[in-house]
This record gives C-alpha cells, sequence and structure tokens, in this order.
C-alpha cells in the first residue's frame, strides 16, 4: 500500500532515509529501517504532564482550577487493595480538565505507587490545566509509560518515541508539545497509552491494571472524538478490541493488522509499538504499510 505523498513528505522520507515507489505497488513499501536513526526529530525535554503534576502538588490550586467532576456515580469504583483507593467516581460524565486531575492522583492499582508521575497524553496544549480537550483528528494509543516516560510526564519519548514520531511526520503529523511548528506539517493528534503509569522493571501491564484503567482511556475517547485511532502494541489492541474481536487475547497482533476496526464508533488501525520495531527490524516495513492503511481509512 502507498500514500499519494507530496513533494514535502517525499522530501523528508528521504530525509529520514525512507524510499518510495510509486509503481509497481508491490514496491511501493518505503525502506523505513532507517527512520529510527534519523535526526529529523530533535530530542524533547521532559514537558507535559511532568508541569500538570507539578501543579497538583498544589491542591489549593489546583482545586480552583479544575471543575468538580459530577456527582452522579454511574458506575461504582472496583474495591480497593490495602494502600490503595477507589477510583474517582463518575469518570464517564467529566470534563477534560477534571480527567486530568482524576488521573494525576488516580491510586487505583498498585502501579500508584512507584510512579513518579502519571502519563496523561500529550496534544496541542495539552499541558495545561483548565481547557477544553484538544481538538484533534488522530488519536495514538500506546501500552504503558516506560522510564523514561515517566520520568517526562509524557508518552512515547526516547528512542521509540522518535520513531514514532518521524513515521508521523512522514503522513504530515507532529505532536504538539514542540516549540516549532514544520511548515505544512498538523499538530493534529493526541498521544496516549491504555496505562497512565508506569509498570514496574517496563513489566507487561497486569489485566486488572487495564481493567482498572481503561474508564481513562474510554473517557478521553469520548471528549477528543478522534476520526482515526492508531493502537500499537498488543496491549493496546486487546484493550480496544476486547468488545468488538472475540476473544481478541487469543489472536496475535499481526492477525489483527491490515484491516479497520471500531472503538466506540471511531476507525481503529493496529500496528506494532515502536519499542518492538526497533528490536524487530524486519517488521518497520509493516508498520508503515499500517500507516499507509490509516490514513488512506481517515482521507475516505
Ligand atoms: S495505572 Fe491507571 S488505574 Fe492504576 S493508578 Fe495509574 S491512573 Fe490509576
Amino acid at each position: 500500500m502507498s500514500l499519494d505523498l507530496d513533494k514535502r513528505q517525499r522530501a523528508m522520507l528521504r530525509e529520514m532515509g525512507v524510499r518510495i515507489w510509486q509503481a509497481p505497488p508491490a514496491t511501493a513499501v518505503p525502506d523505513v529501517l532507517a527512520a529510527m536513526d534519523s535526526a529529523a526529530v530533535p530530542a524533547r525535554p521532559p514537558r507535559a504532564e511532568a508541569r500538570f503534576d507539578a501543579e497538583l502538588r498544589r491542591p489549593q490550586v489546583a482545586a480552583a482550577r479544575a471543575p468538580q467532576p459530577a456527582p452522579t456515580v454511574a458506575r461504582a469504583p472496583a474495591a480497593p487493595a490495602a494502600g490503595l483507593e477507589p477510583r474517582p467516581a463518575g469518570i464517564e460524565l467529566m470534563a477534560w480538565p477534571a480527567l486530568q486531575f482524576a488521573v494525576a492522583g488516580c491510586r487505583a492499582c498498585a502501579l500508584c505507587t512507584n510512579r513518579k508521575h502519571t502519563v496523561f497524553g500529550v496534544g496541542p496544549h495539552s499541558g495545561q490545566a483548565g481547557e477544553a480537550a484538544p481538538a484533534v483528528d488522530w488519536l495514538v494509543v500506546g501500552e504503558a509509560p516506560g522510564e523514561n516516560e515517566d520520568i517526562a510526564g509524557e508518552p512515547f519519548v526516547g528512542q521509540a518515541g522518535k520513531l514514532l514520531d518521524n513515521m508521523l511526520l512522514a503522513i504530515g503529523l507532529q505532536r504538539g508539545n514542540d516549540d516549532a511548528a514544520r511548515p505544512g506539517v498538523a499538530r493534529n493528534i493526541f498521544i496516549t497509552n491504555v496505562l497512565k503509569c508506569r509498570p514496574p522493571a517496563n513489566r507487561n501491564p497486569d489485566p486488572t491494571e487495564i481493567a482498572q484503567c481503561e474508564p481513562y482511556l474510554k473517557r478521553q475517547v469520548e471528549l477528543l472524538q478522534p476520526k482515526m485511532i492508531l493502537a500499537l502494541g498488543k496491549f493496546a489492541a486487546q484493550s480496544l478490541l476486547q468488545d468488538s474481536v472475540p476473544e481478541v487475547q487469543k489472536i496475535p497482533l499481526g492477525k489483527l493488522r491490515g484491516q479497520v476496526h471500531r472503538y466506540l464508533g471511531v476507525p481503529v488501525v493496529v500496528s506494532y509499538h515502536p519499542a518492538y520495531l526497533l528490536r524487530s527490524l524486519g517488521d518497520k516495513a509493516k508498520a508503515w504499510d499500517d500507516l499507509c492503511l490509516a490514513m488512506s481509512e481517515f482521507k475516505r
């Protein structure tokens, strides 16, 4: 699959070392192996959620800025284990700032005990309290924060984040926290994870942790109303498709690729997690195919 790329996008791909052929289609897979080594996207300083967490450590200020959650309780929070607290009630009715506030203070699963920061997500102006949900068309959902993300309070930093940024740039998308916007590139994307706190030693997310955190992601989707969701990695795919794909936990990620799924009515394209692609160079071309599929569906 290939995209109808303009001159600027082709120049960007050349800069990344990605080669594009127009025809025949069978040869239209770019060599994205060099994308991970590209210096096209400079390293980003820690930012958005770290600042938001700092706000929350001043409770009287944060409380004044964030609207109070609606009092209606539509779903009872799960009973907390020792040392934990119930998940905040009324997540399904929260506005964007209240949702940020709830995540930053959440102690509903054991991952809260060792985190440095919660990682709510990043998008246009997403680091400031008191705002409505960013207006975006694209949502990227990864699995969970790693060590770098836990420190930065931002998803997809480090080498995996750099690879993701380069691949998004190739289809004209840029995360919204960089100071300088590139001409012709849209900050039209929000990036988050299924889990908002880091699992210790970067282990796989536990099913109970995913279940506890899932209402936050669901509310993010409801408020953002994206037109396309990219699910990166097995746990993101399983979390988003658990209600639409029978026994999705038993299906390999590779078999969820290449088709357009749905989550809350939004098209979902599944692909590999960038951290996996850094270890599995042979699957980068497949990830590029997935991006092309997502862009094609988005345009359609
Ligand atoms: S991972 Fe999710 S449910 Fe667990 S403490 Fe963090 S925000 Fe709360």
